[in-house]
Parts: C-alpha cells; structure tokens; sequence
C-alpha cells in the first residue's frame, strides 16, 4: 500500500520496525535512516527476507537539506519520527518541503531547556494544511495509546469527561541499581522537572515528585507513583470535553529516586554545558554515555507494565467512572521482537499512526493530536498488533 521513512534505528525504532513488517501488506517498502548507519543496518540484516523491502541510509536528522534529500531520493507516502524530541522541528520543515505525511511519538523539546510543549508544532498547523499533508502528533503509548483511549471513552462511554487521571506503571525489574527504560536524556530531563496538572483551565506547579499517591494495578499490584508534568495533559485538556482536572502518574521503584536524587545532588543531571579537560561536556549526556543502553535491558526485564486511564464523567445526566488500560509483559515481547515493553508499547502504536494515515482510514490535512482523529480502527489494531486493551467500569480511584 505504500512506503515509509523511519528515522531513527534506537529501542523504539526497532519495535516499529519489526511491527511494519507483520502488516507488510501496509508498509510494501520501509527505509531505515539514522546517524548511526550500521544501527539502520543490523535491523535490516535481522529482518529482511519478509514480504516488505527495507533499505538503509545515512542522515542528520538535525540538518533539513540532509532530510530533503532523502526524502526525495525515496519518496515516502509518510515519515515516521523516531529520533529524539530535537528534531521534531527540522523532520517537520522537512516534510512540508516534500509534501509527505509526518508521524512522531513525543513532542518538541530544545535541546537546552528541558521544556516541553506543543506550542512549537502547533504553530505549523496552517502551513501542513495548505499543504494537504497531515502531522499525527504523539503516536506512541503516552501519549498516543492514552489519548486514542481518551477519544474512545469519550465516543462511547460519555457525554462529557470532567477528570482524568493517566496512571503509567512500569513494574518491570531489570536488575541494575539504575537505568531507564527510554533515552536516559529524554527520561531523566521528564522526572527530574517539576510536576504539573491541569484544574479547571490552569496549569498548577508543584516541585518534582512532591504528590505521591499508592495505587492497585490490575494484574501487578500496589505500587507508589508520582505525579508528573506530561505533554498528553496539554492537548487532551483542549480536544475532551467538559475536563475540570487531568493528572499524569508514573510509578517508581525506591532504588531509581534513591540513585536519581543522589546523581541531581552531585550535578549529574544538569544540562548546563561545564570544562572537563579543555572540553566542554553536558554532565546528563556523559551520564547517558554510562548507563546501560535501554536497547540492552530486554534480555533481563521481567515483570509487566500497565498504562491506561481511569474517567470520571457523565453519560445521559448519571456520573460514570470507566478505566481503559493494556497490561504488557517484558518477556514476552523480548521472544516477540527482542525488546522490552517500554519500546514495545511506543513502536506498536507509531506503527498504527502510521499505517492509519497510509490507508486513509485517518485522512486530515493539517497538525493534529492523536485523540482528534476517529479511535475505532486504531483500538481495532491495538488488539492485532500485541497491545490488546481491557475495560473495567468500577476501578478504584485516585485520591
Ligand atoms: P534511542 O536513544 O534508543 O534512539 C534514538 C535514535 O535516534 C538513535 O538511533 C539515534 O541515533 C537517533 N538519532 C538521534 N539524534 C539523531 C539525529 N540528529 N539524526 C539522526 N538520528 C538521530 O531512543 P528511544 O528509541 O528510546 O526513543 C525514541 C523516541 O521515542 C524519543 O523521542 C522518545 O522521547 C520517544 N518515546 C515516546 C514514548 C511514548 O510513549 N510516547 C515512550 C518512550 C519513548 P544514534 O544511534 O546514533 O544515537
């Protein structure tokens, strides 16, 4: 049906690109591009043979030109953005030189500030739909698979939707003191900033960490989680109607905020450039180099995560409490496709984004989140491509 450019070869790249080669009717023809070519060529060696074609190349994601070039030398129906928030911007201007259908996981961040919003990508909406391209916005599992759950309770559950809470629980032991589960950049920058929730329309700050709250997942069990700032919070609050509060919790184990809290107090996490020996470094990317690649984990994660969101609304004048969620175990997707679940539950769903807008089934030009498009196929396809989801109707509730 059509061909995509994946850029990107780390942990979530390589989940997505297993997951377009079981839906080769979709994904006919895939490049795999990266800075790091012999990454994008590992992965093809490991999956060639099947019924899509894959090819491999070379880019800087950071450079347009670069982006251009390949983009034309390939000519993708979509380009699948599994880099590092960073280059969302450039990845964009890139499409929208070449007209092709732009899909990412996480949104823009600078690479100096540990900012994240999605002022900077909404600000292309006009230009992508002059152009009759779409951006889907958020394709992985939070956001994406939060927010396509989000539409869905909306579609079918509610008439208005006036508190969520995301509950995101990884309960996966990897037997290392510390490591993260994501880029450690990435990761480290989210929970070491302070945490936010959105009431009635505004922003509320509070320091990192500082509201804890004890929660019985489905299938795992008591684990204490966090509450932290969230770029789904953002979009969702505008797109769900009738929200008064929306809350974003991640669970944490005491060793990682032991280790985290120790690394922020000697400097570690800092992203302030310092000398080292004639040299400038940034203390959080030398921290990266030393903690064992995520990518390396799935061999040795056991144990389940469990993501979803519980809804507190209104459905013909009586209030109403649904919690949609996927439970998804390390194992078992390390025999699948050779990761751990936290790679496994994004590159599932960038996958489905993209497959989405390649059969038209999601057809809207312009900038768009994932929960403003129509929630049926994509909750269809969670349950073909491994992340089937449950429903309760009386969870237990978040104080
Ligand atoms: P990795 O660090 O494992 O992989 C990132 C890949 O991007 C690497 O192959 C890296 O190349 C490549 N890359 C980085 N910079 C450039 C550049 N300038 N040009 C070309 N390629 C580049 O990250 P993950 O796979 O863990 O995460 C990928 C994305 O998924 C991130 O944006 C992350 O925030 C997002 N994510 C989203 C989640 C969600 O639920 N929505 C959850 C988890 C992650 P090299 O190999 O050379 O370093």
């Amino acid at each position: 049906m059509g061909k995509a450019l994946i850029i990107g070869a780390g942990g979530v790249a390589s989940v997505c690109i297993h997951k377009c080669c079981q839906n080769p009717d979709v994904f006919e023809e895939i490049c795999i591009a990266s800075r790091t070519k012999s990454k994008c060529d590992a992965l093809k060696e490991k999956l060639d043979g099947g019924k899509t074609k894959i090819s491999t190349a070379q880019v800087n994601a950071d450079n347009v030109d670069e982006l251009i070039a390949l983009i034309n030398q390939f000519k993708p129906d979509v380009v699948i953005n599994l880099a590092l928030p960073y280059q969302d911007l450039t990845i964009m201007d890139a499409c929208l030189a070449t007209k092709v259908n732009y899909v990412d996981t996480a949104n823009y961040e600078p690479l100096d500030t540990a900012k994240f919003e999605y002022s900077w990508q909404w600000a292309y909406r006009e230009r992508f739909e002059k152009a009759g391209i779409t951006a889907l916005l958020g394709s992985g599992f939070d956001p994406g698979v939060t927010g396509v759950f989000s539409a869905y309770a909306m579609k079918h559950q509610f008439d208005e939707i006036n508190y969520i809470d995301i509950l995101d629980c990884n309960a996966g032991d990897h037997g290392y003191p510390f490591a993260t589960n994501f880029n450690p950049e990435i990761n480290i920058r989210e929970v070491s900033a302070k945490g936010s929730y959105i009431e009635d329309g505004k922003w509320v700050e509070t320091e990192p960490m500082e509201i804890k709250r004890v929660y019985n997942f489905p299938e795992i069990g008591e684990k204490d989680m966090y509450l932290l700032h969230h770029e789904e919070l953002e979009s969702l609050a505008l797109n769900i109607k009738g929200i008064k509060r929306i809350r974003f919790f991640m669970t944490f184990g005491q060793s990682y905020l032991t280790h985290l809290k120790c690394l922020e107090n000697v400097g570690m996490t800092s992203i302030e450039p310092i000398d080292f020996e004639g040299k400038k470094i940034v203390p959080l990317q030398f921290l990266k180099a030393v903690l064992p690649d995520p990518a390396s984990l799935g061999p040795r994660t056991v144990g389940k995560t469990n993501i979803g969101c519980i809804f507190i609304g209104k459905k013909d004048g009586k209030e109403k409490t649904y919690y949609l969620y996927n439970v998804c175990d390390h194992q078992e997707c390390f025999k699948e496709v050779g990761s751990q679940a936290i790679s496994y539950t994004t590159g599932v769903p960038a996958m489905i984004g993209a497959a989405m807008l390649l059969t038209g089934k999601w057809n809207k030009p312009g900038v768009h989140n994932i929960e403003e498009f129509d929630p049926d196929p994509f909750m269809d396809a969670l349950n073909q491509f491994g992340l089937p989801w449950k429903e309760s109707f009386h969870p237990d509730l978040v104080e």
